[in-house]
């Protein structure tokens, strides 16, 4: 029998202010406990200090803390990357940017590959993990997330991998990149809310890094800059694919076509919206 002032993981859950799958990823979280344990073990005591540090996570969530900055983890493309207030939180519409980038690499040998804004490198190794034959640059101008990102790289990352180690440039789009370095493909979930948009003042958003979200603009400067700069940096025949926002992909289609760019298309996320466009470079 507990004491009264023993604390349970069932009487956490039934006193918590959180919807119930989100008390239990921060319980599992603290007490380092799979699902099915917090079934067995529901009516266990648990330490006085683990209860306490519950508590704190809680009371962050619900002061609209992002669960994936609380537990430090997001799960994207089947893997397990760390997640810092340094990087945008990885979403589930993005894996269709890698799987994009995928199918466009499927029949070249040691593709080269660029992702600009890598943030907490996502793309990059979601890529590098199905390639492990692709050579990888990741870009980004913040120092912090670039640190997440390498971290990322090391943990979930063959270090034996053919490819070898991905390359990580700190800088803001091609600025700082090699200028004779020529991509296959080049991919990127760039900033693109535009100034303004309530959503930057609502949910999750609130506590990532403002600079990975929006231009401060019209929100297009940053795929604007992606394109024009792309084909310096493109093979030819070489693709660039980017993500944007719901009702951009006209105007992203409009900047390629500008560009040059053949091909030009868009693709719809799981939600039917038109999430991600590209194209092909001249050439071949
Ligand atoms: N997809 C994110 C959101 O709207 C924005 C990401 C971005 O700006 N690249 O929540």
């Amino acid at each position: 029998m507990n004491t009264p002032q023993e604390v349970t993981a069932d009487a956490l859950l039934r006193a918590s202010p959180l919807p119930a799958l989100e008390t239990r990823i921060l319980l599992m979280h603290v007490l380092g406990w799979r699902r099915t344990e917090l079934i067995t073990r529901g009516d266990q005591a648990l330490d006085a200090a683990r209860v306490t540090a519950y508590r704190a996570l809680e009371a962050r969530r619900a002061a609209g803390e992002p669960i994936a900055q609380l537990v430090g983890a997001r799960e994207f493309f089947g893997l397990d990357f760390e997640v810092t207030p340094d990087v945008l939180i990885p979403r589930p519409e993005t894996e269709l940017l890698v799987e994009t980038a995928l199918a466009a690499m499927a029949g070249i040998a040691q593709p080269r590959v660029l992702d600009l804004g890598t943030g907490s490198g996502a793309i990059a190794v979601a890529i590098a993990s199905v390639r492990p034959d692709a050579r990888v640059w990741a870009v980004d101008r913040s120092p912090g997330a670039l640190a997440v990102a390498a971290r990322n790289a090391a943990t979930l990352l063959d270090a034996e991998r053919p490819g070898g180690a991905l390359s990580f440039v700190e800088g803001s789009w091609y600025s700082t990149l090699d200028a004779a370095l020529h991509f296959d493909v080049i991919v990127s979930n760039p900033p693109y809310i535009a100034n303004g948009d309530p959503h930057l003042d609502q949910g999750d958003l609130r506590f990532e890094p403002r600079g990975a979200l929006t231009d401060e603009a019209d929100g297009l400067t940053c795929l604007r800059a992606i394109v024009e700069g792309a084909p310096a940096h493109l093979v030819a025949g070489g693709v660039l694919w980017m993500e944007h926002g719901y009702d951009q992909a006209a105007a992203v289609r409009a900047l390629l076509d500008a560009r040059g760019f053949a091909e030009v298309a868009s693709k719809r996320d799981l939600a039917g919206i038109e999430r991600i466009s590209g194209g092909r470079l001249h050439g071949i």
